[in-house]
């Protein structure tokens, strides 16, 4: 599992241009869903810093849809600790393989590829990293840090996996203090088995409500789902209760599209006034910023949050 949420996803141009491999045999998107080429050509230029830095990001990993939007507004994603996953969840196009080695020089090109790029907001996803004692949990660090020493003032949020729930592996990421902490719920309750078998929805919970009881006010705490995968709305606004229990500051949600026919089939294309509605409900459940929208994903303007510093009046929430 990349720790992205409902990254994946077809490419289908306003034009109607496909790729062929990946539509074989899915459904024809709703218009809402296209998305448009670029038309700039920073496209190449995010796309060439990042290739000259050898940074993997979920952009490409996971078949983002808004891949095209993103690279050529000169922002990305970086996905941390290599580009192979030691889960398999059903919606996610990162590979499932044997990890390789942490590269110790990582924190440090992530830093170079912020400064290059002017990210005054920069998102740092990983792979599940089962596989090592903390999952992960000191690259982040190290890498937070860096990208800090690099870029002072910067808006640093990860996008984490559960860590297994593992309290040391939570505490050394939050000890370098992001500024947004995201762990993504992903689905609702009912789905969690067949979406992220390998997962828990009560871990995650867990995860989110640790991080904002040993932060507080110092970090938001933010999660994402994915909608479409056979949910009803009555469970999608369990869950949204559900995080606001767990404290939890601010939240995403976005149509899930299936990366490629081996994974999860789309049920539904949940039709833009939905997202609306739910975007509204979750409001009013008093969290502080939504992004709802068929194409939003976790990292889908993280910009347009701009956290409020300790210590100064902040809007509802928590
Ligand atoms: S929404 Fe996030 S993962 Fe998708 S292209 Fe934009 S930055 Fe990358």
């Amino acid at each position: 599992m990349s720790s992205c949420s409902g990254a994946a996803g077809a490419v289908e141009t306003g034009s109607g241009v496909a790729s062929p491999i990946l539509l074989a045999k899915r459904p024809r998107l709703p218009e809402w869903l296209k998305v448009s080429l670029p038309t700039s050509n920073t496209f190449a230029k995010t796309r060439n810093l990042l290739q000259d830095l050898a940074l993997h990001t979920v952009c490409e990993s996971a078949k983002c849809p808004n891949h095209w939007e993103c690279w050529s507004r000169g922002t990305a994603t970086f996905m941390i600790a290599g580009d192979r996953c030691t889960r398999a969840c059903g919606f996610c196009a990162v590979s499932t393989a044997k990890p390789l080695a942490l590269e110790t020089d990582e924190p440090q090109r992530v830093a170079e590829a912020t400064r290059r790029m002017g990210l005054k907001h920069v998102v740092i996803t990983a792979v599940a990293r089962d596989d090592l004692a903390d999952g992960g949990a000191e690259h982040f660090r190290k890498t937070i840090e860096a990208v800090r020493g690099l870029n002072p003032g910067i808006v640093v949020e990860v996008l984490t996996p559960d860590f297994l729930d593992r309290d040391f592996a939570l505490d050394m990421v939050l000890g370098a203090t992001p500024d947004v902490f995201n762990h993504n719920l992903e689905t609702v309750r009912r789905l969690t088995p067949s979406v992220r078998h390998r997962a828990t929805y009560d871990r995650s919970l867990s995860v989110l409500s640790k991080a904002k009881e040993r932060c507080g006010d110092r970090v938001y705490t933010k999660s994402g789902m994915m909608l479409g995968l056979g949910e009803r709305e009555d469970e999608v606004v369990e869950s949204l209760k559900d995080l606001r229990g767990a404290r939890c500051d601010l939240l995403t949600l976005g149509q899930y599209l299936q990366p490629t026919p081996k994974h999860l089939p789309v049920v539904e294309f949940v039709k833009p006034e939905q997202f609306q509605r739910l975007g509204d409900i979750a409001r009013d459940l008093g969290f502080v910023h939504v992004a709802s929208g068929p194409l939003v994903r976790s990292s889908y303007h993280a910009d347009d949050f701009s956290p409020v510093p300790p210590g100064a009046e902040r809007p509802g929430g928590v």
